[in-house]
């Protein structure tokens, strides 16, 4: 069966993203008009909703979170309006429970920066519902490829599904050097790059087997949560999908803008 709409993973960057103009925002900027059609919904699977078990956001009209600090003002007045999906988010969830999953169905959850800061680039006029489901602390790639799975069918219903996370994504590498944004360090440069290889050449093992499949993968993932957006969008691909690399830009040295499509090989040739 082909799915009108790939899923997608995509890199959200510092939360100023929407504030600058560089090459990850003009992709962002576009991404919709990219696609074979306009989705009615979006689920974000965001790296900034980590929790302990799988939770999905019901909210009717999210909230806008700022979870983050020392930023520019003009950030903190910065919303998505966007009304929330509660009925999507539902069906998420039920597809998660006929897969064998528990989730649990959060009605006051609003939008953290890793769901707005890009729909903030891709929808400015805030037209679109969005959805928003979590990672899960201490759970592997191979589990996060199987959530993902479970979640395939929404495509067909016209849902986007979005993993939003990092391609690399050092962030104690960014405070000891200080970078500038145009800056590019071939650690995580590096990184990136094998990760598109292995995604595009179907070594999908290497990926799967978390930040240590991949040389670099630790010192670009100190931390699992900004990676695990990625297994569940590979996942959401469906069955036989392959993975196209769709963006590729170096923010602040060390943060990987790097974005994909998870789709059939047909879909994805013919995109
Ligand atoms: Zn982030």
């Amino acid at each position: 069966m082909t799915h009108a709409l790939p899923a997608l993973f995509v890199s959200h960057g510092a939360p100023t993203l929407p504030l600058e103009d560089r090459p990850a925002s003009t992709f962002l900027r576009g991404l919709l008009d990219a696609l074979p059609e306009r989705p009615k919904a979006i689920l974000v699977v965001s790296a900034h909703y980590e929790t302990m078990s799988p939770e999905v956001s019901t909210a009717e009209t999210p909230e806008t979170i700022y979870d983050f600090g020392g930023f520019p003002p003009a950030l903190y007045q910065m919303t998505h309006k966007a009304p929330g999906a509660p009925d999507v988010a539902r069906r998420a969830a039920e597809l998660l429970r006929e897969a064998g999953g528990s989730v649990r169905e959060n009605p006051a959850r609003g939008y953290d920066h890793g769901v707005w800061t890009p729909l903030k680039l891709m929808d400015p006029g805030a037209t679109i519902p969005v959805a928003s489901l979590s990672v899960v602390h201490g759970q592997s790639a191979a589990w996060h490829y199987a959530y993902g799975r479970a979640l395939a069918p929404l495509r067909d219903e016209g849902v986007l599904i979005i993993g939003s996370g990092a391609a690399t994504h050092n962030l104690r590498a960014f405070m000891m050097s200080r970078p500038r944004i145009e800056d590019e360090r071939d650690e995580a440069r590096g990184f990136a790059d094998a990760l598109g290889r292995a995604l595009e050449g179907g070594d999908w093992d290497a990926v799967l087997a978390g930040p240590d499949g991949l040389e670099g993968g630790r010192w670009n993932h100190p931390s699992d949560d900004h990676i695990l957006p990625l297994y569940v969008a590979m996942g959401a691909g469906g069955e036989g999908a392959a993975g196209k690399r769709i963006h590729a830009s170096t923010n602040y040295g060390v943060i990987a803008m790097d974005a994909y499509a998870f789709d059939s090989p047909e879909a994805l040739q013919a995109a």
